[in-house]
């Protein structure tokens, strides 16, 4: 009997030197400060297109501000770089997000089929790229775009802290 391996793309530690997503990541993390003026907690999105640096979309969360409940980042910045790219087909693009996508925005992802997924902090109680959920990576699915979790994790994570605790 032979043992089937599981090809799973392993959450690869950054390097910090040389991880091509940290300037990404911190334009993620500025968009995620804009968030809290809304009174939203803080979470940023990029999208960039295929060449890795191009910048097709940004988002927010905006719940508090909009009212509206599927406001996440990531759903805003697929949203905007589909009415960029004049498609709804994302392939060969890489979203890249402040905090492990929740299962809304995984759902949101593969149907968008960006080929990576970039995140900073995980979410224990709800994320669904590799915590609570897996997601991106489910086999059944018919799309599983690679994850890269854990690039700038701190100030992503801190972000957040620092909002919970000035409520
Ligand atoms: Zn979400």
């Amino acid at each position: 009997m032979t043992v089937q391996q599981t090809p799973l793309t392993p959450g690869r530690r950054p390097d910090p030197v040389r991880d091509p997503w940290r300037d990404a990541m911190r334009l993620a993390l500025k968009e995620a400060g804009q968030a809290v003026r809304g009174g939203d907690v803080p979470v940023g999105a990029v999208v960039l297109a295929e060449d890795g640096t191009t910048v097709l979309g940004t988002g927010h969360n905006e719940r508090e501000a909009t009212g509206d409940p599927t406001a996440h980042a990531e759903v805003l910045a697929l949203r905007r770089a589909a009415a960029r790219a004049g498609r709804w087909r994302l392939s060969g693009c890489t979203l890249v997000v402040t905090l492990e996508p929740c299962t809304m925005c995984a759902g949101a992802l593969v149907l968008s089929r960006v080929d990576r997924v970039v995140y900073g902090a995980r979410d224990d109680k709800a994320g669904a790229a590799g915590s609570l959920w897996d997601v991106l990576r489910d086999r059944r699915l018919n799309h599983r775009p690679e994850v890269i979790g854990g690039v700038l994790a701190e100030e992503c994570a801190t972000l957040l802290t620092e909002f919970f605790r000035g409520r």
